[in-house]
């Protein structure tokens, strides 16, 4: 990398946006209001009453109070329901690419993963005799996830119904819907997650959510799960041994996202959006880099391979991203941490300026 350049950081995580003042408001208050002690396990009503309202609101789904358990992250309602769920010998069915949290869950819970493959040529979109060769007597779960962290890509209702048509032949099998990304979602349709085109599977699915990415507020530590009663509640006794519950300043936070409208979100998304269209005309420019258009998230997933070839002494991508970062001053975490190979996880959550100039340094370098 030549002395003085820059480190363009294309890795990020988190939106590189700020909490909305209204909701650092409300937490100022609650703590003036004596939000400092214990709160009950599964959250103060008046959070679990906002998820509810959150849930008819944007998901047109219906969820009584003890179906709903709030959580520290959705990280920690996954785990949860890991936990509860699976045991030594049982099969959880992971989509690939995937989020590299999930193969965790497998492991702390000692049950195994299944990788259920997908392909570049179908959008890394999980096809139905994929998802139906993968299921076993000993599968307990299934998990989705849409938009998707790393691919970018949204399911459609068709595809979700294709899936769902499969897990309703599955009784004993239940579905985790990570729906962390709803609504970071460029594509025409609305939103839709397993629910919303297989409403009879819900006795044995579990939403996950929470306000870290549409909220802008990854460092609170707020998720929810909504799920049948008698799952829900051992996930609460579960919780109730281990972090008791997220601090109540932060529940009360997330409270008053949930209740304080979507006008942050939109704006939050309209300006992802362009980001996103900035990317895909960036990386069409680019000769030896293919890619689908992020649809969802702040993700894109383009393939590297034949970049990975034109270069000598670079043999995957783990290398690819130590030279990405050496020679072009360019951060992106390497594919194979999503067991991705060949691919590189772009991430925009960074700001034009920036994405500008990474997409002209590939440009120079691949074009
Ligand atoms: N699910 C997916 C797919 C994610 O990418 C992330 C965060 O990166 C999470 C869940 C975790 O969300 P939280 O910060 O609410 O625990």
């Amino acid at each position: 990398m030549e002395k003085g350049q820059d480190i363009l950081r294309l890795d990020a995580g988190e939106p590189d946006f700020d909490t909305p003042k209204p909701i650092i408001d409300a937490a100022k208050k609650a703590l003036d209001d004596g939000f400092t002690r214990y709160t009950p396990i599964g959250g103060l009503p008046s959070l679990k009453e906002a998820i509810r309202q959150k849930l008819r609101r944007d998901n047109n789904l219906y969820y009584d109070s003890d179906e709903i358990l709030h959580t520290c992250g959705a990280k920690q309602a996954l785990f949860n329901a890991c936990m509860t769920l699976l045991n030594p010998t049982d099969e959880i069915v992971i989509p690939t690419p995937n989020w590299g949290t999930y193969p965790s869950l497998a492991i702390m819970a000692w049950a195994r993963m299944v990788e259920a493959p997908t392909r570049y040529e179908d959008r890394f979109i999980l096809q139905p005799e994929v998802l139906e060769a993968c299921l076993t007597e000993q599968t307990r779960i299934v998990i989705l996830n849409t938009p998707n962290n790393p691919t970018g890509q949204v399911y459609s209702r068709e595809e979700l119904s294709a899936l769902g048509n499969v897990l309703l032949k599955y009784p004993d099998v239940f579905i985790l819907s990570d729906d962390i990304y709803e609504h970071l979602n460029y594509t025409d349709e609305p939103y839709a997650n397993i629910l919303n085109v297989c409403p009879s599977l819900k006795n044995r699915t579990v939403l996950i959510n929470g306000v870290s990415k549409a909220y802008a507020m990854t460092g609170w530590r707020v998720g929810f799960a909504a799920g049948p009663v008698d799952l829900i509640t051992e996930m609460e006794k579960f919780q109730g041994q281990s972090t008791s519950h997220t601090a109540a300043v932060a529940q009360k936070a997330a409270e008053a996202a949930f209740n304080g409208g979507l006008d942050d979100v939109h704006n939050m998304v309209k300006v992802f959006r362009e980001r996103a269209n900035l990317v895909a005309e960036g990386l069409s420019r680019i000769d030896k880099i293919d890619f689908h258009p992020a649809q969802g998230g702040f993700y894109c997933l383009p393939n590297f391979e034949r970049v990975i070839e034109s270069l000598d002494g670079v043999e995957d991508d783990q290398q690819l991203g130590d030279w990405l970062l050496e020679e072009l001053g360019i951060a992106m975490v390497p594919g194979s941490a999503f067991n991705a190979p060949g691919h590189m996880r772009l991430s925009f959550a960074a700001d034009n300026k920036t994405l500008e100039k990474g997409l002209d340094r590939l440009h120079k370098a691949f074009g």
